[in-house]
């Protein structure tokens, strides 16, 4: 149990309506009688494209996307819910090759862990470059007695599509494939046939969430989920991915009449986040010059939130070293991992 699924439904039982209405159109499914519905995990190394693919599959940005590989280190359910199906998506963080550090053994975990209760696995790839790691998460896969549909992804990066033929024989040989279906998650290629191929795989039964609902995730959580992708995009390939946040304070104030002016004020939720690096380097290119960097991020994230979570927020930022944090064990704990 981490803080972030501690904190899953306190704020999520509030909210859940304003993020609702920022995720959907309005128009609750119908549940008919051939309803299919289950969880579908999302497996691969690091930059295939995992959580492109579930983003575009959803239609809306929900799990960060990055250059850098790693940006997602927590399971990351993402609902699609339609007239006849209910996927619940897990984007895992990568299976590791060296566990070098504490926090890698613990991806590697997670990764394994989010396989125990799914119906499905999509196990993708990159059109491109097969590599070791591939063949390493294969191998964890097929201790597993799941489905396991191959996802080619980036078919757009070859130019000749006849030469994905040869690729997708050389992968059927390989591994025993539920199916094979090459993709390009970012400009959306072939993303309705996969949407299809997981229905078929999943069994008949109502939804398990809510329909109006896109993630089971807080807020909390989500709030440093995007204070952290406004780092890594704002500091480019300067600032590692080892750098965490922790959210310190989230604190509701309902709308309310001033007691001196009698004026009414919004409602306003307050964030404090602390922002930590492994180094005192890492910490100046976070701050940037005259603070001018962490400034951006600040505004950038706060206007994300005040979007997705229907509501103004006042958000404050703190940048501290902790060195060595992804090495030890306890510091890892308290920071929920
Ligand atoms: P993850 O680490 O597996 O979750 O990978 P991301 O979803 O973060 O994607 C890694 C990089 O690959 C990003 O720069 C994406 O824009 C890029 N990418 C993802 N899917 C595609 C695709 O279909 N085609 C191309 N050309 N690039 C892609
Ligand atoms: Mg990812």
């Amino acid at each position: 149990m981490t803080d972030t699924d501690k904190t899953t439904h306190d704020h999520d039982a509030a909210n859940e309506n304003a993020i609702a209405a920022f995720f959907n159109d309005g128009s609750t499914p119908k549940i008919g009688e051939n309803f299919r519905a289950g969880f579908v995990a999302i497996v691969g190394r690091p930059n295939v494209g995992k959580s492109t693919l579930m983003n575009h599959l959803l239609g809306q940005k929900l799990s960060i996307t990055s250059r850098k590989p790693q940006t997602t280190r927590h399971r990351i359910h993402g609902i699609l819910t339609d007239d006849d199906k209910q996927i619940v998506f897990v984007d895992t963080p990568g299976i590791h090759k060296k566990e070098v550090k504490a926090i890698n053994e613990r991806m590697n975990k997670a990764a394994i862990l989010a396989l125990a209760d799914v119906d499905l696995v999509l196990f993708v790839v990159d059109s491109l470059q097969w590599r070791e790691d591939d063949l390493l998460t294969l191998e964890k896969l097929a201790q597993t007695n799941l489905p396991i549909v191959l996802v080619i992804n980036k078919s757009d990066t070859v130019k000749d599509k006849s030469k994905l033929l040869p690729l997708m024989e050389e992968f059927s040989q390989s591994f025993d494939f539920a199916d094979i279906i090459p993709v390009s998650a970012l400009r959306g290629h072939n993303l309705d046939g996969l949407e299809r191929l997981i229905a078929s795989y999943l069994p008949l039964r109502p939804p398990i969430f809510d329909p109006e609902q896109i993630t089971d995730r807080s807020e909390r959580f989500l709030a440093s989920e995007i204070i952290r992708e406004k780092i890594m995009r704002a500091s480019g390939d300067e600032v590692p991915y080892d750098l965490t946040v922790q959210i310190d304070n989230f604190k509701d104030e309902p709308a309310h009449q001033d007691p001196e002016t009698g004026k009414w004020r919004k409602a306003v939720t307050f964030i404090d986040a602390t922002i930590f690096v492994e180094r005192a380097g890492q910490k100046t290119i976070v701050i940037g010059d005259k603070g001018s960097r962490i400034k951006q991020v600040g505004i950038d994230a706060r206007l994300d939130m005040e979007k997705l979570f229907g509501r103004k927020i006042m958000l404050t930022l703190w940048v501290k070293v902790k060195k060595g944090w992804s090495d030890d064990e306890r510091a890892l704990s308290s920071l929920g991992y």
